[in-house]
């Protein structure tokens, strides 16, 4: 929901540390490609995605791999218009088939191919496997979407090199912990103190993070339960909460351990 939280009261939503001041999760990978070019591949667009692009110099942006079709992970698209245009080629979206869905039928009137807007943006959404293993190479890196168990739906995880992004996750199958092994940093959802019924929860998410053996782990997802400063002292030497604007440095590339 962000924090702060619309009509709460709590002492987190308004803490004056800038911690504890949440936008809607994403992030953005920027690596070079074969020919030095950098590159800005985005997970995720969610309603802050302008905020967060001008707050943090994501001025341009040539691909975008979406892990599932909740509101907090896809209502910013529309903002992407600007970045599409004057471009040789369509912006490339990835997503899996029920993702996908989502997008055509919210902003439905960018890809409605007989009657679309005439400057929506200038997209192509290409489709994901949901099968587990499935890659997509970006720019001359590979991109594996690992299945992630979010509720009763089944979303996309990312794994970057030795980096992954998993939002949105309340458990994970022992093929997608395989798909996990030898990395350096992990991205992990840790909503709140309390189980919840489709997020991991703060101890839950330090047993996943352990058993995951990333050498660093960062929390995301964080909601109004968890202040900033005391929470990231009680955890576990090489886990961390997350925060808007940080930057983490990760190999795009397998490197051999
Ligand atoms: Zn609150
Ligand atoms: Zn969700
Ligand atoms: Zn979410």
């Amino acid at each position: 929901m962000g924090v702060p939280t619309l009509g709460c009261m709590c002492a987190v939503c308004h803490s004056t540390d800038p911690h504890n001041n949440r936008m809607r999760s994403s992030i953005a990978l920027r690596y070079a490609d074969a020919g030095s070019t950098q590159r800005t591949v985005l997970i995720d667009t969610g309603q802050e995605f302008r905020m967060q692009a001008l707050r943090f110099g994501v001025n341009s942006v040539d691909a975008v791999l979406y892990t599932h079709g909740h509101a907090d992970h896809v209502l910013g698209f529309d903002d992407l218009r600007p970045l599409t245009f004057g471009k040789d080629a369509n912006l490339p979206l990835y997503a899996d088939d029920s993702t996908a869905d989502v997008i055509e039928q919210i902003f439905s009137y960018t890809f409605d191919k007989a009657n679309r807007y005439p400057t929506s943006a200038r997209v192509d959404l290409h489709r994901l496997s949901s099968e587990p293993g499935t890659t997509v190479d970006l720019f001359g890196a590979t991109v594996e979407r690992v299945p992630v168990q979010h509720g009763r739906q089944v979303i996309a995880g990312y794994r970057f090199g030795r980096a992954a992004y998993l939002t949105d996750m309340s458990d994970l199958s022992e093929r997608s912990y395989e798909s996990l092994q030898g990395l350096d940093i992990v991205i992990l959802d840790a909503l709140r103190r309390e189980p919840h019924p489709s997020h991991s929860h703060l101890d839950k998410s330090v047993a996943i993070a352990q058993r995951i053996g990333a050498k660093r782990t960062y929390f995301t997802h964080i909601s109004h339960d968890l202040d900033h400063g005391p929470t990231e002292a009680e955890l576990p030497e090489g886990i961390h909460l997350a925060y808007d604007g940080l930057r983490l440095p990760f190999r795009i590339h397998e490197v051999a351990q």
